[in-house]
């Protein structure tokens, strides 16, 4: 599915939109296009320009602190050490030219030239808003823009979006294609979110229309895909875990216990000890006699909790119901044997 998105000014300006704030382009960047596309550009509200720059940056001639200053003399532009270290140097109009990107019209531009409807516009942070709904094989589908989306974002994201816009498919727009690791597209496309750049949405690359066929063959139903049954998957040698489909981020010791936890409940519905996960996951201290760690081991325990917590979005409780403690007796992993896979 990737394309080329030819080097045109609005893939420039996409560019600069996974940056937040989205920065300043200056005159120099801008004229390298075709006066006509910055002239659409321009009216079309996407770029304005602003004031012109009063200081250039950090002087040539060295001087700690010395920042070039842009003079007019004799007609003509000039860029001047405050030191007078060095000559004034002649400079272009464009090097001082600044265009600011106006994120709420690109906002707007997208909702009008795709003819979205449903709720107005809606900012949810500073780099995700809802534009509206589109009419995709019979169905509303709502469309954001989210824009900066990182592998740290994503899940916070999510939050953010789930609190507004329950249980829906939707479809979340970015400048550029971001990389996220395969697991956090999972997750997201396991909770009805289709991530889509708009380098490969866009119809044309002047343009911001979306390609609608794009767009419903991204919401076809994953039924093309096997169904994965397991609900926690562990992969053992290479230390990754899943639950429902979501990574589990958990460091070396709260895995070993979930990998205890996890074999006791494939092999029946039994319960673990605190001496068996003082045992296998402090196996040196075991050995040398010494008594087991309770804090760490309830600190271990609870850091699973709250690791299958964060993935499979469910609540404390539900955690407390997952992962069961019964003083004097031990812990046990609700789940069963069918819905754990260990490798
Ligand atoms: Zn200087």
């Amino acid at each position: 599915m990737a394309s080329v998105f030819p080097d045109t000014l609005l893939r420039l300006l996409l560019e600069r939109l996974d940056a937040e704030p989205a920065p300043v382009l200056s005159g120099v960047e801008v004229v390298r296009y075709p006066a006509a596309e910055l002239d659409r550009i321009l009216e079309l509200r996407l770029l304005t320009e602003i004031g012109q720059l009063q200081e250039l940056g950090p002087c040539e001639c060295g001087a700690d602190g010395c920042w070039q200053t842009v003079h007019r003399a004799e007609g003509k532009l000039w860029a001047v050490c405050p030191n007078a270290s060095l000559p004034p140097r002649p400079i272009t109009e464009d090097e001082v030219r600044q265009f600011r990107i106006e994120v709420p019209t690109f906002h707007q531009c997208l909702r009008e030239t795709n003819r979205l409807d449903g709720d107005a516009i809606t900012e949810f942070t500073r780099t995700t808003c809802f534009l509206g709904q589109v009419a995709v094989s019979g169905r509303k589908v709502p469309i954001l823009l989210v824009r900066c989306l990182t592998v740290r974002s994503a899940e916070r994201t999510l939050f953010e979006i789930r609190g507004r816009l329950p249980d829906r498919p939707l479809i979340l727009l970015t400048p550029t294609p971001r990389t996220l690791d395969l697991h956090t597209i999972h997750h997201l496309k396991a909770d009805g979110l289709v991530i889509a750049p708009l380098t490969e949405l866009l119809e044309s690359a002047d343009a911001m229309a979306l390609n609608r066929q794009k767009m419903e063959s991204l919401l076809r139903p994953a039924s093309a895909t096997p169904a994965r049954s397991a609900t926690l998957r562990l992969d053992i040698g290479r230390a990754v875990c899943e639950f429902r489909n979501a990574t589990v981020r958990l460091a070396k010791t709260p895995f070993d216990v979930l990998v205890l936890l996890a074999k006791e409940a494939q092999a029946g519905p039994g319960w673990v000890s605190r001496d068996r996960i003082f045992e296998a996951c402090w196996r040196e201290d075991w050995q040398k006699g010494e008594p087991p760690n309770e804090e760490q081991i309830t600190k271990m325990v609870s850091e699973v909790r709250k690791a299958l917590r964060i993935a499979g979005m469910i609540s404390t409780e539900e955690a407390r119901a997952l992962v069961q403690s019964k003083s004097k007796t031990g812990y046990r992993l609700d789940l069963g044997p069918q819905e754990i896979s260990l490798v």
